[in-house]
């Protein structure tokens, strides 16, 4: 069966025919790193994997590259408040991000760029485009030059006032045209900065990924991924420079997006105020149950998360577990996932009609009596699990499972620290006491040090 996948570009199904099978390239964009990563920048992360898993199957090698946005400015804008430099927030929040979604089975990517890493190669892009004739210097910037791409648009479909009202683009005074982006912008002393030939400086987040798509998986890719929220402009910016830059080869083979994961039917976002963190949400909910309610709908189609929406999860595990459990001492055989579980996958990427042929085998299974037949839809089970991401632990794991007791708010944590050392300036110590033993209940060890209150988890 062929595998189909909606491009976002060319608004349709398309069979999917990478340009070449020995080596298939996928890339997404992945978080900012300056804060928690709430529940929906988790649906990338998780649609993708099972895209992943699903190549994997098919293609001797996959390379999917999913990178770490490190420079940024409200990364520099939480460097500036905790007095660190930009790489200490970036590692301290991509080992929480890596931490959250390996606890939704999150495969690692083949690769995970850096864009910091990465500024040579986007040097180098920057010229490419100045040379070509797309980008020019401007008081320290450098643009990319709108009109010089006449099919500029075609991505997000967007006509050219709603694309410069839509990206916010400033109107400044040494842009050629009002819908002219940044790729390269001055830095001030106090904020982060490389040399260039237009003077020290940083690149604008666009150009950070086709620079890291070239470096790692070349001109030409099958799959760009990422939320919905990315067509414009980051994609469209993308695929702009990308192609300009290699003298028109086409840049990417089908483009992705995901639907939002929406509260109250509002997209969850930090900006609105809206987000449950994944690390809130793993306290309650164990990660496979999490993964298993963001693939319960298409991954095209918002999805409104509610406390019912990991509820219903929890609870169809429960019962594919149980259903794994009474099969315990039956050894499952060798076995493809069936037919009807595929063919759903195949559809772009059909998770919940998957998921309901998942729960066809598992009827099945409960009611089988011959023991070959029960081998057979235990084996069928787990081959389908291991494609979704699931249903690969011992089911007495699973039901012994404290929701990632290891796993704590650390929001909360860091909010009882603070509270300990105000106590502790204004001489309260009882009150500090106070603190410490709710730290010491939530399994937290401290330790004051000269440079602040150190924590770890107790072993
Ligand atoms: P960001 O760090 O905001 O650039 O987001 C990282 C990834 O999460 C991008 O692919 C976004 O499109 C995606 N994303 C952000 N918010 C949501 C949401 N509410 N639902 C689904 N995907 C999202
Ligand atoms: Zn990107």
């Amino acid at each position: 069966m062929p595998l189909s996948l909606y491009n976002t570009l060319s608004r349709r199904k398309e069979a999917f025919k990478p340009a070449d099978p020995s080596r298939v390239t996928m890339y997404v964009c992945g978080p900012t790193v300056y804060g928690y990563t709430h529940i929906g920048n988790a649906r990338p992360a998780v649609v993708f994997d099972v895209l992943f898993r699903m190549l994997r199957d098919r293609y001797p090698l996959v390379v999917y590259a999913r990178n770490i946005t490190d420079v940024d400015d409200k990364i520099n804008a939480a460097a500036t408040r905790d007095n660190v430099s930009i790489d200490v927030i970036a590692k301290k929040f991509a080992d929480i991000w890596h931490e959250d979604i390996g606890a939704l089975n999150v495969l690692p990517p083949s690769i995970e760029p850096h864009a910091t890493d990465h500024i040579p190669q986007m040097l180098r892009m920057i010229e490419d485009l100045i040379v070509r004739g797309h980008a020019y210097a401007a008081e320290g910037h450098v643009l990319f030059n709108v009109p010089s791409y006449p099919r500029y648009g075609a991505l997000s479909g967007r006509n050219r006032d709603d694309m410069i009202a839509g990206a916010r683009v400033e109107v400044a005074p040494y842009k050629k045209d009002p819908a002219d982006f940044v790729l390269w912008k001055p830095s001030t002393p106090g904020l982060p900065g490389w040399d260039s030939p237009w003077g020290r400086g940083r690149p604008g987040w666009h150009i950070e990924c086709s620079a890291m798509i070239d470096a790692h998986l070349g001109e030409t890719i099958d799959i760009h991924g990422g939320g919905h929220d990315l067509i414009f402009p980051h994609h469209e910016n993308e695929l702009a420079q990308s192609t300009c830059a290699h003298g028109g080869t086409p840049f990417v083979g089908i483009w992705m997006h995901n639907g939002f994961l929406t509260m109250n039917r509002e997209k969850m976002s930090k900006s609105v105020g809206n987000i449950i963190s994944s690390r809130e949400a793993l306290r309650s909910t164990p990660g496979e149950a999490l993964r298993w309610a963001i693939l319960s709908a298409h991954y095209r189609q918002p999805l409104d998360w509610s406390d019912d929406t990991t509820t219903q999860a929890k609870r169809t595990l429960d019962r594919l577990y149980g259903t794994l459990d009474q099969a315990a001492d039956i050894e499952e055989s060798d076995e493809e996932p069936p037919e009807a579980f595929t063919v759903a996958l195949e559809d772009d990427l059909n998770t919940p009609a998957a998921m309901a042929e998942i729960s066809a085998i598992a009827r099945a299974l409960n009611t089988a009596t011959e023991t070959a037949e029960k081998a057979r839809l235990k084996g069928q089970l787990l081959a389908a699990g291991a494609l979704l991401g699931v249903l690969q632990q011992k089911p007495s794991d699973w039901f012994a499972a404290a929701p990632k007791a290891k796993l704590v708010d650390v929001s909360e944590v860091e909010r009882l620290i603070a509270a300990r050392t105000q106590a502790r300036a204004e001489k309260n110590f009882s009150e500090a006491d106070r603190f410490r033993a709710a730290l010491d209940n939530l399994g937290v060890v401290i330790e004051d040090r000269a440079e602040g209150t150190k924590w770890r988890m107790k072993e």
